[in-house]
C-alpha cells in the first residue's frame, strides 16, 4: 500500500486538537454580530501584549499592511533609505518601496539565513530611516548588535516577525520575544503562519504611545474621529472573527513552538544517524536563540533534483526562496546585481524546507529521511 502524501504543513490536523474552542468562540462572535474593531479584537491585543510582553499590540489586515503601516510611522521621502535582507518574502522590500523609499540591502549569514548586523552598520548613512530585521524561519537576529547604533543615530528599528510569533532570544540572561525589542514589530497571522488565523490577518507592535495612537488612526483610513480625516490611512483591520480564532490559538502557541522544536530535533538526529551530514546541512540556531521553526530549511546538494524525487515518493518540500529580492525584475530600478550578495544567492539555489508542523510524527520524519538518503545513494551508483 502506497502511503499517503505528506504535505509540508497539515492545518486539518492541528485544527482538530482545537475544534471545540475554536467553534465556541466563533459562535461568541456571531452571536454579538461585532465584525470590526470591537471587544473580540481588544482581546486578543490584550493577550498578545501580555504574551510579548510590549505596551501595545494593534491588530491589521495583514503580516504587509503590518509592514507598510509600521513603516507609514516614519513619513519617508524620496532617497531615504531602509536597510533590509534580500533573502526574505516579498512584503518585507514592497512596503519600502511602495512608500517612495530606497530599500538598501544587506547579504544574510550563510549558516543563521539571516541579515549580516555587521554589514546593517556598515550600510548606515546620514539618509538611513529604518532598519527591517527578519526574523526568517523562527529565529531572531541578534538585535543586541546593532541596537545602540540604531538609537543613537535615530534609526528606526523594525522586526519583520512574520515567521516568529513566540520566538526568542536570550541576551544577558533575559528571553526577549520577537517583536518585543525593536520600536515597532510586524506580524503576519496568515494560516500557515506558526500563529494562523482562518483567512489573513496581521499586527503591529510597539513601545511608544504616539506610535500607537498614530497606529489605530492609520488603520482607519487616518481619522481619529468618524468621518474627519487628518491624513489620508489604510482600511486595515484585523477581523473580530480571526481575532476570536486567533486568541484561542495563542492559549496554545508555546505548547505547539515545543513540539516544532522536538520536530526539528528529530530531524537533524535522524540525518546524523543516516549518514547524511555530508549531502544535507540541517539549519543552525545561533547560541541563544530559541528557534521555533516556522520552516525547517535545509541546504543540500542537487536540491532541485532532491526535490522532484521526493515529490515522486509523495513528499512534498517548498522552496523558500528561489529567486532574491535584488535580481526580482520589479526591483531592477535598485540597480542591483547578480554577485551582489553572494551568500543569499547560494542559497536560493540550496534551500529546501522540508515538512514541519507539531503534529508531525517521528515515523513520518523517518520517511522523509530515508527517501533523502535513497535519493543520494542513486547518485553515488
Ligand atoms: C508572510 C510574511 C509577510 C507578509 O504577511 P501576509 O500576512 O501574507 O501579508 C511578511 N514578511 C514575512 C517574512 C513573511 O513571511
Amino acid at each position: 500500500m502506497k502511503p499517503d502524501y505528506l504535505p509540508t504543513l497539515d492545518l486539518k490536523r492541528n485544527y482538530r486538537r482545537v475544534k471545540e474552542e475554536i467553534r465556541r468562540a466563533v459562535d461568541e462572535v456571531l452571536e454579538e454580530q461585532a465584525f470590526i474593531l470591537g471587544p473580540a479584537l481588544s482581546a486578543f491585543e490584550a493577550d498578545v501584549a501580555t504574551y510579548l510582553p510590549v505596551p501595545h499590540a494593534i491588530g491589521c489586515a495583514s503580516g504587509s499592511d503590518a509592514l507598510l503601516l509600521a513603516l507609514m510611522l516614519l513619513d519617508l521621502k524620496p532617497g531615504d533609505e531602509v536597510i533590509t535582507t534580500p533573502f526574505t518574502f516579498f512584503a518585507t522590500v514592497s512596503a519600502i518601496t511602495r512608500l517612495g523609499a530606497k530599500a538598501v540591502f544587506v547579504d544574510v549569514d550563510p549558516h543563521t539565513y539571516n541579515m549580516r548586523t555587521d554589514q546593517v552598520l556598515e550600510r548606515l548613512t546620514d539618509r538611513t530611516r529604518a532598519v527591517v530585521a527578519v526574523h526568517l524561519f523562527g529565529q531572531m537576529v541578534p538585535l543586541e548588535t546593532i541596537e545602540e547604533e540604531l538609537r543613537s543615530r535615530g534609526v528606526v528599528l523594525i522586526e519583520d516577525a512574520a515567521q516568529a510569533f513566540g520566538s526568542w532570544r536570550f541576551v544577558d540572561g533575559t528571553p526577549r520575544r520577537a517583536g518585543s525589542w525593536g520600536d515597532l514589530g510586524c506580524f503576519s497571522f496568515f494560516p500557515t503562519k506558526n500563529l494562523g488565523g482562518c483567512g489573513d490577518g496581521g499586527m503591529v507592535t510597539c513601545g511608544d504611545d504616539g506610535y500607537a495612537s498614530h497606529l489605530r488612526s492609520l488603520r482607519v483610513h487616518g481619522s481619529g474621529k468618524i468621518y474627519y480625516h487628518d491624513e489620508v490611512g489604510l482600511n486595515s483591520r484585523l477581523d473580530a472573527l480571526q481575532a476570536a480564532i486567533l486568541r484561542v490559538k495563542l492559549r496554545h502557541l508555546d505548547e505547539w513552538n515545543e513540539e516544532r522544536r522536538l520536530v526539528a530535533d528529530r530531524y537533524a538526529l535522524l540525518f546524523s544517524e543516516a549518514g547524511l551530514l555530508g549531502d544535507v546541512t540541517p539549519p543552525a540556531a545561533l547560541e541563544g536563540n530559541g528557534h521555533i521553526y516556522h520552516q525547517y530549511v535545509i541546504r543540500c546538494r542537487e536540491r532541485d533534483a532532491l526535490q522532484a524525487f521526493l515529490e515522486t515518493e509523495g513528499i512534498a518540500s517548498r522552496v523558500y526562496y528561489p529567486l532574491c529580492l535584488h535580481l526580482q525584475r520589479c526591483f531592477s530600478f535598485l540597480g542591483y546585481g547578480e554577485g551582489d550578495f553572494p551568500a543569499a544567492e547560494a542559497l536560493s539555489s540550496e534551500v529546501l524546507a522540508l515538512p514541519v508542523f507539531p503534529e508531525l510524527t517521528g515515523v513520518e520524519q523517518e520517511r522523509v529521511v530515508e527517501a533523502v538518503g535513497r535519493f543520494y545513494r542513486s547518485r553515488q551508483s
